[in-house]
């Protein structure tokens, strides 16, 4: 296995595979307001979906919009039947749920397995639309051939879109499942003697730097799934050059698993 676990080779895969898709799809996105952030997501999933001809149609709302128009708006575009799949731009404006708005989706047009019915089958170990973070890194492991059977896997991170779910798909009876899972969050002590145990340190916390060597077991691997602004420069929650002298391999920031992310999402239109 190659030391840096870069992302972009298994994005270019996944890409060439929806690429070679007879049947074009489209992609509804909702956002609300202007953050920053979710604008240069937006900009860069529609340069992305447009290179394998999906295409994206935004509803695009000023942050003072009120939710009842929010609701009802979104309401029309999925019951237009134009489009295959809906996102949900975060940061939302402040009050607005996201779980009340992934309800109006419904499970079917639910491109990000965010709703409930899709991430209780998820729970129970049923085929279902996998959230795209998780998902991206469950293809990084399988890229690189990466053994979770019986290992030590630890996750520090419980949100809802990434460490609950990788930990419940990392827990399957399948082939890239079967790891032994342990997840830590702000509130667990001691978090460098639990994660100094794992085979695999999985890290998505949106602190910079926070994981040194002082986390990490000789030999494991480590997978960084956070993206941080740093002093103008993108940076993981794994201090790379203090880690990676410790881990038998390790992803990059940028370049690493959020490569990996839209390929993801866009490949999550066509299971639906
Ligand atoms: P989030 O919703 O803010 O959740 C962060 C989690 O980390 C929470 O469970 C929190 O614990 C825990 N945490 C925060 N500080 C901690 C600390 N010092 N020690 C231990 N646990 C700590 O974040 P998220 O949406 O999961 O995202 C995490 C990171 O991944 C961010 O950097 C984000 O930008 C990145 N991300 C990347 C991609 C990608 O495609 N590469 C996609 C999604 C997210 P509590 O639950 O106790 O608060």
């Amino acid at each position: 296995m190659e030391k840096t676990l870069k992302g972009n080779v298994v994005a270019e895969s996944i890409f060439k595979t929806l690429k070679n898709q007879k049947q074009k799809r489209k992609l509804g996105v909702l956002r609300v307001g202007n953050d920053p952030g979710s604008s240069y997501y937006l900009k860069s999933i529609t340069k992305k979906a447009d290179k394998v001809g999906i295409f994206v149609e935004t509803l695009e709302l000023d942050e003072k919009t009120s939710e009842e128009e929010v609701k009802k708006l979104l309401k029309e575009m999925a019951e237009s039947k134009k489009v295959d799949g809906i996102l949900i731009l975060e940061p939302l404006p402040k009050g607005m749920n996201i779980n009340d708005l992934i309800e109006i989706i419904g499970k079917d047009l639910d491109v990000e397995g965010m709703h409930p019915y899709n991430l209780g089958k998820l729970l129970i170990g049923e085929p279902t639309i996998i959230p795209s973070t998780p998902g991206a890194v469950l293809e990084l492991m399988k890229y690189y051939n990466i053994d979770t059977t019986g290992k030590e896997t630890v996750i520090i991170g419980r949100s809802n879109v990434v460490g609950k779910p990788l930990a419940n798909l990392l827990l399957r009876k399948v082939p890239l499942g079967n790891a032994t899972v342990t997840v830590c969050h702000s509130r667990t002590k001691d978090i460098k003697n639990i994660s100094k145990k794992a085979d695999i340190l999985i890290v998505a916390i949106g602190q910079a730097e926070f994981v040194t060597d002082e986390f990490i077991k000789d030999g494991a691997i480590v997978i960084d799934v956070g993206t941080n602004e740093k002093d103008g420069k993108m940076v993981g929650d794994v201090h790379f050059e203090s880690a990676e002298k410790i881990a038998s391999a390790i992803t990059p920031v940028p370049g690493g698993v959020g490569s990996i992310t839209t390929a993801m999402l866009l490949s999550n239109l066509y299971k639906l």
